[in-house]
């Protein structure tokens, strides 16, 4: 298995791997800070050495904070969105009082996926890839969301009492610190040193048959394919004894055995079987990404074309074909050769075929190509026929913006904000439309609640006080003075925990 690792994904990855191994980390500290014991009291239970669910969210929190940044984060919404919507459909029928569920995925071909403290499961582009069908990826991702629901992290840190705490402090304490740098790019770079250790260490062979019960249930409950899970670590099993000594994160950090083999495959025997149909949004995941994870390598990008070229010849499913022709036109979207793309997507929709992903790459298309009012045009009537996807609702705002249309794009804006709370990017789109308006206060509030969302504070307030000194409304001012005060005390907070951690 070629290993493929750019510094910053190693960077995810050795995040990811710190935190399921902490043995390694807390023997680097010095000593003194080993001695000295470690309160959280702001965050959790500070008589207990648990992790507690609070601060187990908190700390995934402030890591994905920083991980968006990262560039080999995948942030296209429809990704996000179909691995997010997969993971709720396996946490549905997980015991009560699992954690919300967020799944990304990263720009890396080698096959591996890891879950972060609170919820938080990265899956590499090249897993996604690698997976045959839908039941294989959710098979696999069952098994890192089994993890999560075991609390796997939490009590392995807890195993190593305090150890673990000065560990958790550590990777607090950089997170905090980097995050004051306000340079998330650097700071992510930082945290990855501080946890520079890889994936030589996973989970224990119990915690791994736990994670397989587990995601085995799941898997079953939701309706895919039982084998799917055996097929695909079958698969991985497979790959590592060819390429014996090199092998695969995953399996180095999920151990594979004969043993967890044959109980996957008695499991799957012991359930009626369900037959289960591919969603087409799988295949068209599948093929963005496998152009994605060339991250614009020319050459890589044009193979990746030839091999979804090939694929799409050879295959007898419409699906397949329409999404891996879409895989092309993506390719050649990167490579900016819009009439190969405009030919790749023709051929993708013939026979009257439409997915929203083809509808999207159609805006985009029209947008590189400067026919904005087609864009919009083709962006509004998809979003009003596939209401339920977020990147049409980015395709809409986009093509207001990109039209000059600021007036109805703050309208638009504003609603979707309301629609999807969580998504940042709509705020930062509102605050560049409120600039063009000229509306400065406007502009630099919502650019304060960006900020404030990604956890960059100190730019945040910063915007807040360059809004408070434009405005000419008492109560205006009064109210970005109460979000100020508010920001300053988490701000505080934060840099609490730092100094603690410090000592
Ligand atoms: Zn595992």
């Amino acid at each position: 298995m070629a290993t493929l690792s750019r510094p910053s994904s190693r960077c995810l990855r050795a995040i990811a791997a710190a935190l399921l191994a902490p043995f390694l980390m807390a023997s680097a500290l010095p000593r003194a800070a080993l001695a000295q014991p470690v309160g959280l009291p702001d965050l959790g239970d500070s008589a207990s050495t648990e992790l507690s669910p609070r601060l187990e969210r908190r700390l995934g929190e402030a890591i994905m904070t920083d991980s968006e940044h990262d560039p080999d984060y995948i942030g296209d919404p429809a990704i996000r969105q179909y691995l997010t919507n997969l993971g709720g459909r396996l946490v549905a029928g997980a015991p009560p009082g699992a954690p919300d569920i967020r799944v990304f995925a990263v720009r890396d071909s080698e096959i591996n996926a890891f879950s972060m403290p609170g919820g938080f499961i990265g899956v590499n582009a090249g897993l996604v890839v690698a997976a045959e069908n839908e039941s294989e990826l959710a098979g696999v991702l069952a098994h890192e969301i089994g993890h999560v629901v075991q609390r796997h992290i939490a009590r392995g840190l807890v195993q190593q009492k305090q150890n673990s705490l000065i560990m958790v402090a550590a990777l607090l304490a950089a997170v905090v610190a980097a995050r004051g740098n306000s340079q998330a790019p650097e700071a992510a770079m930082a945290f990855g040193q501080a946890a520079a250790i890889d994936s030589q260490l996973g989970f224990s062979r119990d915690a791994e048959r736990e994670a397989d019960r587990t995601g085995f249930d799941m898997l079953n409950a939701a309706g895919f394919n039982v084998n799917g899970m055996a097929a695909f670590f079958g698969r991985l099993m497979q790959l590592t004894s060819v390429n014996e000594g090199t092998g695969n994160v995953f399996t180095r950090t999920h151990p594979l055995s004969i043993e967890r083999m044959s109980d996957m495959q008695n499991r799957a025997r012991s359930v009626p079987q369900h037959s289960y149909t591919d969603s087409p949004d799988f295949y068209f995941v599948r093929a963005k990404l496998r152009v994605l994870q060339s991250g614009g390598n020319a050459q890589e990008t044009l193979d990746a074309i030839r091999y979804l070229e090939s694929r799409a010849r050879d295959t007898t499913n419409g699906v397949e074909r329409a999404a891996d022709l879409y895989g092309v036109a993506t390719g050649w979207m990167m490579r900016r050769d819009y009439a190969k793309a405009s030919q790749a997507y023709m051929e993708a929709t013939s026979g009257a075929r439409d997915h929203f992903m083809l509808a999207r790459l159609a805006v985009d298309l029209a947008l590189a190509q400067g026919d904005t009012a087609h864009a919009l045009e083709l962006a509004r009537a998809a979003y009003a026929r596939w209401p339920q996807q977020l990147t049409l609702a980015y395709a809409v705002g986009e093509s207001l913006q990109r039209a000059g249309r600021d007036r109805e794009a703050v309208d638009f804006l504003r609603e979707q904000i309301g629609r999807w709370s969580e998504e940042s990017g709509f705020r930062q789109m509102l605050a560049n439309s409120y600039e063009k308006l000229g509306n400065d206060v406007a502009s630099r509030r919502n650019m304060a609640d960006y900020y404030a969302m990604t956890g960059a504070l100190p730019a945040a307030v910063e915007q807040l006080q360059q809004a408070r000194r434009i405005s000419k409304d008492f109560y205006e001012q009064s109210q970005i003075d109460a979000q100020v005060r508010d920001l300053q005390r988490k701000q505080k907070e934060e840099q609490d925990l730092l100094k603690r951690f410090q000592s």
